[in-house]
Order: structure tokens, then C-alpha cells, then sequence
């Protein structure tokens, strides 16, 4: 038989059901030969997440999905924290307005709407995007990979931008646009996303072996 002399192709659950993430994470692992895949497409029953730190919720995402499907998971948790609310939405930036009816982008909305109308007549404006991921071989492993990253903006006071999911349309960037204006590509090297991945890749390919030619 030929040699492969392409790194083999590692599958990786996402433990989170976001179609954004979901693209932006995939794009950032195609470099290892990762396949990232969905847990809804497991049928995962989604985790709490009850904690008030991202690396907490996180581990109990990734947890929660590798135990479900038995494969190795990775999670993200991610949020907003606005200087002027004190670090708020924060860990609570997926439900800062309560819940809407009709899915993400009617949430992603509500979100937007209630993000200004606590900044309204708020001077201070500045703001960051923190992520964490983190990747575990199985349930139980004692070992996470753990990394994180952020991103720093001010809350614009109305939308612009059609890309991107959540508070992209308010988070503008010092450059004046907003992150909802950048390409994919764009947003995933600076993002809090992309720095947290970037900072886990040398850690996969390091501890997991991930991306190695026949590993
Ligand atoms: P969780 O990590 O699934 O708990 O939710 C993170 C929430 O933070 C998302 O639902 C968005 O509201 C917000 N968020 C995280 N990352 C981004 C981003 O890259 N752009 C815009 N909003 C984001």
C-alpha cells in the first residue's frame, strides 16, 4: 500500500451547536487535519452551563458532548464583557436578553437591542470578546487542553455588517468597522476565537499528536 502522506484525518465533536462557531472553528483546524463535527449531529442532549467562569463551562461542554458520542470533544465558551456593565453579558452573553421564541438570530437580536439600550447615553464604550476552548481525548481524561483568547473593540451605537453571528454587528473594531464587516478569514485572525485556536494548536499537535504525517 502507498504511504499517506497527508496527515491523517482526526474527527473532533463540537460541543455546541452554534452554526458560527461551528465554520470559524473548522476553518481554523483544516490545518491538522481535523474534522470538526457538530454534536447535534450526535443527537447530544445540550450541557447547563452553570458556572461563572468560561473555563468551567467550557470543560462541562466538552465533557458533556465527549461523553455522549465517546469521541474527543472540544468546547468553546465565549462571551461579551463591556467595561461600563461591569464585565456583563459575559458568561451570559448567549442569554443576556431572556429567551426569544424563534431561534439564534431572533436571540442574537434580542441581544443586540438589550447591549444598547443599557449603553445608551454610556460614554464608555469599550469592550472585549474572551474565549476559551478547551479539547478532551475522552469524558474522563485528567489532562484538558485548555487555551484562551481576546479581542478588544468598543459597542458602536447601531448595527452594521450583514457576517458573522451574535454581537459581531455592534463590536467595532479600531479600525471603525465592525467585526460583522470583516470577512471570515479576516475575523478568524484576530478574533478571541482564532487567538484561543491558535494558542491550542501547538498543544494538539504537542500532547494529541494531532497533524502529524501517519500519526
Ligand atoms: P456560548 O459560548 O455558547 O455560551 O455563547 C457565547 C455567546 O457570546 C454567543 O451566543 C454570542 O452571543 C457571544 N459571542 C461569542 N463569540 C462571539 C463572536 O465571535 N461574535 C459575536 N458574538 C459572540
Amino acid at each position: 500500500m502507498m504511504p499517506s502522506v497527508q496527515a491523517p484525518e482526526r474527527r473532533l465533536v463540537l460541543a455546541s451547536g452554534n452554526a458560527g462557531k461551528l465554520a470559524e472553528l473548522s476553518a481554523l483546524l483544516t490545518p491538522l487535519g481535523c474534522f470538526v463535527q457538530p454534536q447535534s449531529d450526535f443527537g447530544v442532549i445540550e450541557a447547563e452551563e452553570p458556572h461563572p467562569t468560561f473555563v468551567e463551562n467550557a470543560l462541562v461542554k466538552a465533557r458533556n458532548a465527549s461523553a455522549q458520542t465517546g469521541l474527543p470533544a472540544l468546547a468553546d465558551d465565549s462571551g461579551l464583557c463591556v467595561g461600563a456593565l461591569g464585565g456583563a453579558p459575559g458568561v451570559r452573553s448567549a442569554r443576556f436578553a431572556p429567551a426569544a421564541a424563534s431561534g439564534r438570530e431572533a436571540q442574537d437580536a434580542a441581544n443586540n437591542a438589550l447591549l444598547l439600550e443599557r449603553l445608551d447615553g454610556e460614554a464608555r464604550r469599550e469592550a472585549e470578546f474572551v474565549c476559551v476552548v478547551v479539547a478532551l481525548r475522552s469524558a474522563d481524561d485528567p489532562e484538558p487542553l485548555i487555551a484562551q483568547g481576546r479581542l478588544a473593540g468598543r459597542i458602536g451605537h447601531a448595527a452594521a455588517g450583514l457576517r458573522g453571528f451574535g454581537y459581531d454587528p455592534l463590536f467595532v473594531l479600531p479600525d471603525g468597522r465592525t467585526l460583522a464587516q470583516c470577512d471570515a478569514a479576516e475575523k478568524n485572525r484576530i478574533s478571541h476565537r482564532g487567538q484561543a485556536l491558535q494558542a491550542l494548536l501547538p498543544m494538539l499537535r504537542a500532547a494529541w499528536n494531532f497533524g502529524a504525517v501517519g500519526g
